[in-house]
């Protein structure tokens, strides 16, 4: 039976944000697999639009564009706001067929379990959608497939994930990243686009979420392809948004040595883990060569008691030695932080005496937050409050700080971002901003 084509309206919510406003590479792959399937399908980034008169502009852009496949990309942060939009939708258009997927959905499904949204999708991989636009999407035909939850006589039917993935069965189409250029920008660093080599993550530190991507299976895409695809990129500045893209050094001086054998000229950006720096600096000459410049280090705490209680697996010796071995290779570390809700005063002295001492230029704080489908949730699931799905960004206090009010807690918060941010600024006006040896405002 021949099933009429849908078409696809994919959604990216926004949320506030002053650091970034980033490509939608989730949706992109979604739309190239449209592409690849021959269904009209259009990318409504949210983020490329103003505040003001969201919902009309939505409304007029299902209408205009005839849509009746709705997809929304799902964060911790969104869920109430697709929910209520799901509702609002489905009073204007009830024959719109409303689905919700990304990592939200990957991981907490049941959240979306309302009267509106028909389909949540949590399955690893596309294989799932790419039989749905084929086949349609009624009970019979969703009855055989993995990682979908749907509806059936008004009750939630959820099927269980496929296998862990380890590679995209198509390219992203990256149309909505071109068109959307002119707003793209990484506080300071400028516009870039992203790259996914791997997914989920070996690891598994008690507040991470990327972890338990995947079914929590890392697993990695062949270093060709991604070469490849770095390549075909039209554009020279590139993030991997890999968990952590240095952890098969064999792998990394693959890519490397792949990336100067082409001559790809391009600059690019990654995660990696404090140990993994700490032990193998003999890789960084060639990745500064290979064009890396800044590195992503989830140096979470600066004492070894915190960082076990993350159950982190690093220490503070590696924290340092990390910082040291990319600033001597001239690369710019780029320090995360997640400031417990135990910190005290002194803690906060202590971090921005670390900072100092290391010479950190580029940081970046978040406030711990048990993310539900996280081990801390289920350790702290009792404890938490305030837990509402816009405070869910890693700015915002969920648990009561135990050693100060909650009033000063977050005044410290941003304290240190008033004595950080502005060097940042300067620096980067300056043009010293990725001179690692460099110390001071200039
Ligand atoms: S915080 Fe980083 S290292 Fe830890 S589990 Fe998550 S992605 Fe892996």
């Amino acid at each position: 039976m021949s099933h009429k084509k849908p078409r696809v309206l994919l959604i990216r919510p926004k949320y506030y944000s002053l650091v970034a406003n980033l490509e939608p590479l989730g949706l992109e792959y979604l739309a190239g697999l449209a592409r690849d399937l021959k269904i009209p399908c259009w990318i409504h980034d949210e983020f490329q639009f103003p505040w003001t008169l969201r919902f009309y502009r939505l409304c007029r852009i299902i209408k205009e564009g005839r849509f009746d496949f709705i997809g929304f990309n799902a964060n911790a942060n969104t869920v109430d706001y697709i929910n209520k939009r799901a509702k609002q939708l489905k009073a204007i258009f009830p024959d719109i067929t409303i689905m919700v997927g990304g990592p939200e959905a990957e991981l907490n499904y049941s959240e979306f379990f309302t009267d509106d949204v028909d389909l949540v999708y949590h399955d690893n991989g596309l294989a799932t959608l790419k039989e749905m636009w084929r086949y349609g999407f009624t009970p019979d035909r969703l009855k055989d497939l993995t990682g979908i939850c749907y509806k059936e006589n008004g009750r939630w039917i959820t099927k269980e994930k496929g296998q862990p993935v380890c590679g995209f069965i198509n390219k992203p189409d990256r149309s909505a990243f071109y068109r959307g250029l002119k707003k793209n920008y990484i506080f300071m660093k400028g516009k870039y686009a992203l790259s996914k080599a791997s997914f989920s993550c070996p690891y598994n530190c008690l507040f991470c979420y990327c972890t338990k991507m995947n079914s929590g299976e890392y697993t990695e895409r062949n270093i060709m392809e991604v070469v490849d695809e770095v390549e075909e990129i039209h554009h020279d500045k590139i993030w991997f948004v890999d968990d952590t893209f240095f952890f098969d050094k064999a792998r990394v001086r693959d890519f490397c040595n792949e990336i100067i054998k082409r001559g790809i000229k391009k600059t690019f950006m990654a995660y990696a883990r404090a140990d993994f720096l700490a032990a193998n600096p003999d890789i960084l000459p060639l990745a500064y060569k290979a064009g890396f410049r800044d590195i992503l280090v989830g140096l979470e705490a600066i004492s070894d008691e915190t960082l076990d209680e993350y159950n982190k697996q690093t220490s503070k010796n590696d924290n340092i030695m990390a910082i040291k071995n990319l600033h001597d290779n001239n690369l710019v570390c780029n320090g995360l932080f997640v400031i417990n809700y135990t910190a005290t005063r002194e803690d906060f002295h202590k971090l921005m005496k670390f900072i100092k001492d290391n010479n950190l230029l580029w940081v970046i704080f978040g406030i711990f937050t048990p993310y539900k489908g996280t081990d801390a949730y289920d350790e702290y699931k009792d404890k938490v409050k305030n837990f509402k799905s816009w405070r869910l960004d890693g700015t915002h206090i969920t648990l009561k700080p135990t050693n100060m009010s909650s009033f000063e807690y977050m005044f410290r918060y941003y304290w240190i971002h008033v004595l950080t941010y502005p060097k940042i600024m300067v620096r980067t006006f300056f043009g010293t901003a990725y001179d690692t040896k460099r110390r001071g405002w200039f």
